[in-house]
């Protein structure tokens, strides 16, 4: 047998329940990315999404994005949304402007709000302090997914605390949980050439480990295409798994999800840089990124959820993922401005178009909050707002 089909072979007994745990190693992930058929992964990845979700079901969120502020000193390559301090084209939301847009997602019922922006170089902790504050007393029903961990280290920058500091202060404001942006790759070779001003992968790391040891729900994602090696994407994914044991065993409270989607290279200067006669092919097309999918459900079999990512890929390419290892297809999400900045499609669909990719992928819709306590479904077509903050029925 060759070894790709020798991994499988392991990975789909453990799937069908007739072995113990074969946790995969690094070098079994290099191996199945550089040689299994994108079949095999697939079919494989299908397995054990059935084994960890049996029911066929797939959740999907209705919330939306707030970017309170563009201003951001960080300068990611890959980045289109931010502009510097002082930048005529630079703006931060008061906290009347962002309410509005919280009452935009309380009319349709949605339960959570994804508030990430750049990293502002004046803004102290009482300004967040008092925004989350105040949001929560208005919006009591909307869940607080806010800043991202690159934000939180900016905080404590302006403000001579420490992260955990932070992110405590931020939890009693209203916070529930941290939006899993800036991991992008999570090897600092990677990170030192796409975003050297950005923080190291353990920075990354630490101050989601501290949230998760104050009870604050987190994520992990991932931005493949930067050119990259196959055996740094593995490495990415181990960094997230051995992350993972971790805080399960300390805080029984680890990342909800994997997300993982191609940089986006249409408007920004990395993607210029990689332009020209000496151009290196930079990003990802729907096989390669599939392909992800499927490894990213075998190696991270600690991490319960995985989610197809259909602002950068499309409806179509997230509805082909759900069948090759992913379990969610993310959120309605009404905005967003960071990544679409560089060059995604569509920013915005309907919890009703959600359930119609799930159902006619042959799976079974289900409404999910940020924490993936499951809902009362609608059926398909029938407007979510009739229902109004409907109560969770499982966690
Ligand atoms: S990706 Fe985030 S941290 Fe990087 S420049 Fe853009 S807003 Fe700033």
């Amino acid at each position: 047998m060759t070894e790709w089909k020798a991994i499988l072979a392991h990975q789909d007994e453990w799937s069908r329940g007739q072995s113990r745990r074969y946790r995969m190693s690094i070098e079994d992930g290099v191996t199945l990315y550089d040689d299994a058929p994108l079949w095999a992964l697939r079919r494989s990845a299908n397995r054990r999404r059935k084994a960890m979700h049996p029911g066929n079901e797939v959740t999907y969120l209705v919330d939306r994005n707030v970017n309170y502020t563009n201003v951001c000193t960080i300068n990611c390559q890959f980045c289109s949304f931010y502009r510097p301090p002082g930048h005529e084209e630079s703006y931060t939301q008061s906290i009347d402007e962002i309410s509005a847009r919280f009452a935009e997602l309380e009319a349709i019922g949605g339960s959570r709000v994804l508030m990430q922006g750049g990293v502002h170089p004046e803004l102290p902790i009482e300004w967040y302090e008092n925004l989350i504050s105040q949001l929560k007393l208005k919006h009591p029903t909307i869940l607080l997914d806010c800043f991202s961990p690159i934000e939180i280290d900016g905080i404590a920058d302006v403000t001579g605390l420490t992260t955990l500091e932070v992110l405590n202060r931020l939890k009693q404001a209203g916070v529930d949980g941290l939006p899993g942006g800036g991991a992008e790759m999570l090897v600092d070779e990677v990170r030192n050439d796409v975003s050297p001003k950005k923080h190291s992968a353990g920075d990354w790391m630490r101050i989601m480990q501290e949230a998760q040891s104050l009870g604050l729900t987190t994520s992990a994602t991932n931005v493949i295409g930067f050119g990259e090696t196959m055996e740094q994407r593995i490495a990415h994914m181990d960094f997230v798994r051995n992350s993972q044991d971790e805080a399960i065993e300390k805080w029984q409270n680890g990342f909800t999800s994997f997300i993982s989607w191609p940089v986006q290279l249409e408007v920004n200067s990395f993607g210029k840089r990689n332009r020209g006669q000496n151009r290196i092919v930079l990003g990802v097309g729907a096989s390669e990124y599939l392909r992800h999918v499927s490894i990213s459900r075998l190696f991270l079999d600690n991490v319960e959820h995985i989610q197809a990512s259909w602002p950068t890929m499309g409806l179509e390419v997230a509805q082909i993922a759900l069948l090759g290892g992913a379990d969610d297809i993310g959120s309605t999400m009404m905005e967003e401005n960071v990544v679409s900045a560089s060059g995604t499609t569509r920013v915005k669909v309907s919890a009703e178009e959600l359930q119609n990719v799930i159902i006619r992928a042959g799976l079974k819709p289900r409404l999910r909050d940020s924490k993936y306590s499951l809902f009362e479904t609608p059926p398909a077509g029938e407007e979510l707002s009739e229902l109004a903050c409907p109560p969770p029925t499982q966690s």
